[in-house]
């Protein structure tokens, strides 16, 4: 397969994952703020299997790792800010 090829799907799959947390938006909160604040869109993340916003996840990573606060799923979940500069 073409690395072109495996892009494209690539970018496609991640579009059907931003339509479904459009469509399903009362379907859970967000993961690290448990709300569903309607003024900011949630973001679906296919590793936790869960709904996000992109500023709870800046906020957790602005934290202090070595705090007891601190999430490291937003670690993880940071590849969802990084979409932006695609
Ligand atoms: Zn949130």
């Amino acid at each position: 397969m073409e690395l072109s090829d495996y892009s494209k799907i690539h970018q496609m799959h991640h579009r059907k994952e931003k339509m479904m947390a459009h469509l399903h938006p009362s379907k859970g909160g967000c993961w690290f703020c448990h709300e569903d604040d309607e003024n900011e869109c949630l973001f679906f993340d296919s590793e936790f299997d869960t709904y996000v916003h992109k500023s709870c996840i800046r906020q957790e990573l602005s934290k202090d790792p070595a705090s007891g606060s601190y999430n490291p799923e937003a670690e993880i979940m940071k590849y969802l800010l990084e979409e932006d500069n695609g």
